[in-house]
């Protein structure tokens, strides 16, 4: 942590996905691409079902393409030849947590690294208790277990999890998802400070408009399905960010973009589905 974004730059070219239960042919993403530079924020928004999990599933190495290609700092990453292959460069942190409920934070937090014989325990423990300390002092949990947290600080101690790999690329899928709005907000000045300090590339799913612009330096909008990247919003907000910003023009006009084409997304799935049932 500390150094400048040096990796994961992120080239998304072309990209199709079409699954096959049954011979159903469900086209997900048809030529979906995106640039997405070393050490940048951004979230992706679009309507439900219009591929968001696809794409991220892809990245993440947990599915394969059908057809495009994906490249992570020039090399290729996913392509139709290729297996999907998950790695410790991407890590994923989803909705719904997945601490070992049995272990403490800290020894949650060393399990990777310790596992795969990256670092030796007493180099895990030292790391992940730096780690703890510097993402807003979880270091005071280190000997708690996951039951005895908070779903928020669940949240943040996976994301140290993630971190301890060193990924060169964080990817959320609705991690705040099921959270009420103070617990969300909270959570955002956490991944917001997070960021600061590690800089990665965050690619960050999301349904919330307002989460989406508040956190990230782009939002990628996508079609309904098939999904592709319909707009893309530079975000102009200066970071940090502050929760004074979501009164300032730039930040109300950005939602109202983003509003009006995920709508625009949304009523074409609605249509599309009555004349399906039709
Ligand atoms: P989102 O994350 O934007 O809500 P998804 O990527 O989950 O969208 O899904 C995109 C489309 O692909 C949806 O129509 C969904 O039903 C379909 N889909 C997702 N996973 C599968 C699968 N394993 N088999 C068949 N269809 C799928």
């Amino acid at each position: 942590m500390g150094a400048g974004p040096v990796a994961g730059a992120v080239s998304i070219r072309k990209v199709s996905k079409t699954y096959d239960p049954d011979g159903a042919q469900v086209v997900a993403l048809h030529e979906c691409s995106a640039e997405i530079s070393a050490g940048e924020f951004v979230a992706i928004v679009g309507p439900s079902g219009c591929g968001k999990s696809t794409l991220l599933n892809i990245l993440a190495g947990f599915d394969t393409l059908t057809a495009g290609e994906i490249y992570l700092d020039g090399m290729p990453l996913a392509t139709v030849d290729s297996s999907p292959r998950p790695g410790p460069d991407r890590v994923v942190v989803f909705q719904h947590g997945a601490l070992f409920p049995w272990k403490t934070v800290l020894e949650n937090v060393m399990y990777g690294p310790v596992r795969q014989k990256i670092l030796t325990k007493d180099e895990a423990k030292r790391k992940g208790l730096a780690l703890l300390q510097r993402c807003g002092g979880l270091d005071r949990v280190a000997s708690s277990y996951p039951a005895q947290l908070s779903s928020g600080m669940q949240r943040r101690v996976e994301i140290v999890r993630a971190l301890m790999n060193d990924p060169k690329v964080l990817l959320l899928d609705e991690p705040f998802r099921a959270m009420d709005t103070v617990s969300k907000t909270t959570m955002h000045q956490h991944l917001l400070e997070i960021y600061e300090l590690c800089r990665k590339t965050i690619v960050f799913i999301t349904h919330d408009l307002e989460e989406a612009i508040y956190l990230s330096d782009t939002v990628l909008i996508m079609t309904t399905r098939p999904g592709k990247i319909k707009k893309v919003l530079r975000v102009n907000l200066p970071r940090p960010r502050a929760l004074e910003m979501m009164s300032s023009h730039v930040y109300i006009d950005l939602k109202r973009q983003a509003a009006a084409e995920v709508h625009e997304e949304a009523k074409k799935a609605f249509e599309r589905g009555e004349r399906e049932q039709a």
